[in-house]
């Protein structure tokens, strides 16, 4: 199938999805993540109207950014890094990007405040917030986030926007919806301490509807929209 054609039953399916829950499906924003996918394939997907791309992984993005440039400056997308940050590579997020979904450590969000260009306007950030439970994962501990919210909600040039979470991934639709209302319930949280935020990025291909059940603002979706990844090139 094209990717014109999976983009459009992508975003059906969340038409769907916020039927069932209720909601307007003008209050999910889709997120392409275009990760091991050339400038060929982003570009098809602007073409059927797609304008939010997701990126991992960093020097693959800034190459892909830029060849996208190159062969179609008429083009205004919308770059989002959702991939883990290194803190001595902090740079060229700040500069390359709208978007950083993963912030889970105050350093990190210090320098991306720090490094971003001044004639850009105020990064977009999410804190990522481990609802799994696990040792091993990223994110901030939901006993941390305030603490980190309102160290990142000061900083002169990012906008705290919102929450991001990865579950750990789970199968039945029923048992997927739990670490979401957690990260929902978070976001109600910070706003009565006084920190307002209007995103919860959460959803990916296998846990999309049970994300927007419970309030994802926008869904990020790889697999559904460019098909499966081959991480051997
Ligand atoms: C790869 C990735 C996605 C997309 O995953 P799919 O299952 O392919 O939809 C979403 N979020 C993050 C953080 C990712 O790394």
């Amino acid at each position: 199938m094209s990717i014109s054609t999976q983009l459009h039953s992508v975003r059906h399916a969340i038409a769907e999805s916020c039927h069932a829950a209720g909601r307007d499906p003008a209050s999910v924003v889709l997120l392409a993540v275009s990760k091991t996918f050339g400038a060929d394939a982003v570009i098809e997907a602007a073409d059927a109207g797609q304008v939010a791309f997701g990126e991992n992984y960093l020097q693959e993005a800034v190459n892909k950014l830029a060849e996208v440039h190159k062969l179609r400056p008429d083009l205004s997308l919308e770059w989002h890094f959702i991939g883990p940050i290194q803190s001595n590579k902090t740079r060229p997020i700040a500069e390359n990007f709208s978007w950083v979904h993963a912030v889970d450590r105050e350093k990190i969000a210090q320098r991306l405040s720090e490094q971003r260009p001044e004639h850009l306007p105020p990064l977009n950030i999410c804190l990522q917030v481990n609802v799994s439970g696990e040792d091993s994962k990223s994110g901030v501990s939901p006993e941390e986030l305030p603490a980190l919210a309102q160290a990142v909600a000061r900083l002169p040039n990012i906008h705290l926007r919102g929450l991001m979470a990865i579950p750990e991934p789970e199968t039945d639709p029923a048992r997927q919806r739990a670490p979401f209302a957690l990260l929902r319930e978070l976001q109600k949280n910070l706003a009565e301490m006084g920190i307002p935020t209007d995103t919860l990025s959460m959803g990916m291909s296998g846990d999309m509807p049970a994300a927007i059940a419970e309030g994802a603002t926008m869904v990020r979706i790889g697999t559904a929209v460019f098909g499966k990844r081959d991480y051997a090139n």
